[in-house]
């Protein structure tokens, strides 16, 4: 229904001013909030380009004023911003600092919200639920702010997560967006494939999910577009990384640093099945798999002799291994 989706989009405009507001003119958001982004190294400027905000402490301050302000609890529900529990009606978000998560032409979907201490046994961020307007696998975090960039640079950053994609703004690199903790999907990269071809995607300096993030790569390889793989150095995010450097070292740190992808995932497969045959030909195969993503032959036979290079197999192996894979998709 036309008319109930565009009440969420109010409801979560409402929020999303009511939050920016509270960060910038409360005590408690001025204390709590906003002191906690200066810490992180985020401008006013940079604050207000994203409307970063706080939700207070408390068990219904915004739900109280969204009411009084004449916005019905059912979307206040629906939006997932007061969770109702029979006669009872709280926040869902209290003493966090907000992101709010913006469509492709600017309107508020939903929100991240993260908790200023991580010694609580609460989630890190809390999200909000799907609902009629935000389905997270649709979205993908600052695409609205990224668009023009993206286009005009002909690249984009794909990074982890929210405070990536704002640190980068603030040293000046605009086309960036983030999937926000969760798998890639397809629709995401879609999002991306109209305006770009390229997707240069930075993984923090963890090595957990690497090869688990690796998997939703094969999704940008089967969209045919180009992929290019960056790390940062152990314990470090491209947040904290930009935030160290100057936009010149980041950007020299981000040229010299791309690897093509297929070369990436090569050296990294066969590094961890040097001595091991079995490993290996598990490695081989899912390779080829990547591969097999690639809409383009001619760039799927450069790719077989890069691979054979790099993982020292016969051209005649992996070319025999990817017409299996074909034939058994057909
Ligand atoms: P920060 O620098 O604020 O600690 P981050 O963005 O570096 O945050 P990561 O731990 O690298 O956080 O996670 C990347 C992204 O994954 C986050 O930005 C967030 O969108 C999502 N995420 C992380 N932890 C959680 C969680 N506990 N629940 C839901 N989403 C999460
Ligand atoms: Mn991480
Ligand atoms: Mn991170
Ligand atoms: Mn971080």
């Amino acid at each position: 229904q036309a008319n109930e989706r565009e009440s969420l989009y109010l409801v979560s405009e409402f929020a999303k001013e009511y939050f920016h507001k509270t960060l910038l003119e409360t005590e408690e958001g001025k204390a709590i909030g906003k002191s906690y982004f200066k810490e992180r190294g985020f401008s006013d400027a940079t604050i207000k380009k994203f409307s970063l905000g706080y939700s207070p402490e408390g068990w219904t301050a915004f739900t109280d004023e969204a009411l009084k302000n004449g916005y019905q609890l059912s979307y206040l529900e629906k939006t997932g911003l007061t969770i109702v529990k029979g006669e009872k009606k709280f926040d869902r978000f209290k003493g966090r600092v907000m992101f709010p998560i913006l469509s492709m032409s600017g309107r508020t979907l939903g929100f991240g919200g993260r908790i200023l201490k991580t010694d609580k046994k609460a989630a890190k961020y809390l999200n909000s639920p799907e609902s009629e307007i935000y389905h997270k696998s649709k979205v993908l975090y600052g695409i609205y702010h990224a668009k023009q960039s993206i286009a005009k640079e002909d690249n984009c950053y794909l990074v982890e997560g929210y405070t990536d994609v704002i640190q980068f703004h603030q040293r000046g690199i605009e086309n960036v967006v983030s999937s926000s903790g969760t798998a890639l999907t397809p629709e995401q990269i879609r999002l991306v494939n109209r305006l770009t071809k390229n997707i240069t995607v930075l993984f923090d300096g963890d090595a957990a999910g690497l090869r688990a993030s690796l998997r939703g790569v094969d999704l940008i390889l089967e969209q045919g577009m180009n992929v290019k793989i960056c790390t940062f150095p152990e314990g470090e995010d491209p947040d904290s990384f930009a935030r160290e450097h100057s936009l010149e070292d980041l950007t020299r740190y981000l040229e010299e640093q791309a690897q093509d992808f297929i070369a990436f995932k090569a050296s990294l497969l066969a590094n961890e099945a040097k001595n091991d045959p079995v490993k290996k030909a598990d490695t081989i195969r899912d390779m080829v798999v990547s591969i097999s993503k690639i809409p383009d032959v001619i760039k799927q036979e450069v790719y077989i002799k890069e691979c054979s290079r790099i993982m020292d197999i016969s051209e005649e192996v992996l070319f025999n291994t990817l017409a299996q894979l074909l034939q058994k998709e057909r």
